[in-house]
């Protein structure tokens, strides 16, 4: 920020966001509710006609068993998340945490009197998830945070990897909340998994939708928790006393968003994928080793070896020497130490520009 404020070009791979407008058909639908009035309140958990819309999504496209009272508009994956958290936790239930994890969960965990138990995702794959789960549980834990795809690895879980996780989750009593932030942007192979589809999970999981990634509302703050019977009311509760309810024209413009014919969430993914194959082969020309992910919006690479290991530090000289912003790994949790996070939701320029300013700004041995 310092830079660009002093009149330096930054080529800025440090967000988290679709890099394309919101749809003008969800642009409309929110104009018609004002010109409508449709400005007043509404119920906090949401309007009939967008939670109606909710359940036949997750029904139809998650199959999740949701019952006809399940679903609960929320202001973003963020306020869906905060809620389930508020709702699930007593001070010091533990939360097992897969690591790295999308930073501000720990503290959203933390905030609410809980303890983020961390869960090495690389070494538990290579020894065995549920052997390592088995391992960090104690009397303690409540519940498991899940979120696939995974920011910030872009990696998905397989669906043999969400039967074990919840069969271990069953097997231990625990609850699951389920982050699917990511559940549309699944680029190649086995398709999205949704934990509360599986038999026995419903009524363990709140599942956390939003539709910041999905339709491209980062800014309009829109998303909805599905909540089995035994913490409906808590979590109406935890709605009505942090917002008394999502604004109420956004609210109509959700329904349009999940009213569009997906046919445009496939161009969408072209566009990502082509961005995520370009800067890839980029960092790749500059010296780094780079693991394609299949989802979601990021490249994860490790620091190449001529620039150490700290990732705080490599960020720092990324962005001196090349005006290249990224993200330190250190910040998604410990494992994720050693590497960058860079957005290829950005602009094709960018990238062209991005990698040319690596290679000629940090020389490194290739
Ligand atoms: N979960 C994950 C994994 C995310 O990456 C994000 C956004 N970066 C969110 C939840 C929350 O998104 P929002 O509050 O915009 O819905």
């Amino acid at each position: 920020m310092e830079l660009l404020a002093a009149g330096h070009k930054v080529h800025r791979f440090e967000g988290g966001e679709p890099y394309m407008p919101t749809p003008d058909a969800i642009k409309a639908a929110m104009t018609r509710a004002l010109e409508r009035n449709q400005t007043r309140y509404a119920p906090s958990s949401g309007i009939p006609e967008l939670r109606h819309a909710v359940l036949e999504k997750v029904r139809r496209r998650n199959r999740i068993p949701a019952d006809d009272e399940s679903a609960i508009v929320v202001s973003g994956g963020m306020h869906g998340l905060f809620a389930a958290f508020s709702t699930l936790l007593d001070p010091g239930d533990e939360v097992l945490t897969f690591s790295p994890y999308w930073t501000p969960v720990v503290d959203v965990i933390t905030w609410n009197g809980g303890t983020p138990i961390l869960v090495p995702t690389e070494r538990a794959r290579a020894k065995g998830i549920s052997a390592t789960l088995a391992r960090l549980v104690t009397p303690r834990t409540k519940v498991l945070y899940w979120n696939s795809p995974v920011n910030p690895t872009g990696e998905v879980f397989t669906r043999r990897e969400v039967e074990e996780v919840c069969a271990f989750v069953a097997g231990s009593g625990l609850a699951v909340v389920s982050d699917e932030a990511y559940e549309d942007l699944i680029y190649e192979g086995e398709g999205h998994v949704s934990p509360a589809s599986l038999p026995g999970m419903y009524e363990r999981t709140l599942s956390v939708f939003t539709l910041s990634k999905s339709y491209s509302m980062t800014g309009w703050r829109a998303g909805y928790v599905i909540a089995p019977e035994r913490y409906q009311s808590a979590m109406r509760t935890a709605v009505l006393y942090s917002i008394n309810g999502v604004s109420t024209p956004t609210q109509w413009a959700a329904l349009e968003a999940l009213s569009l014919d997906p046919a445009f969430l496939e161009e969408w993914k072209a566009g990502y994928r082509q961005r995520r194959d370009q800067l890839a082969a980029g960092l790749r020309a500059a010296g780094f080793e780079v693991e394609v992910p299949r989802a979601a919006l990021y490249l994860f690479p490790k620091i190449p070896a001529a620039l150490g290991t700290d990732s705080r530090a490599a960020a720092a000289l990324l962005l001196d020497t090349a005006r290249v912003a990224t993200v330190p790994g250190l910040v998604f949790g410990p494992e994720g130490e050693g590497h960058l996070r860079f957005s290829f939701s950005v602009p094709e320029e960018t990238i062209a520009a991005g990698v040319e300013a690596l290679g000629s700004g940090l020389h490194l041995p290739l």
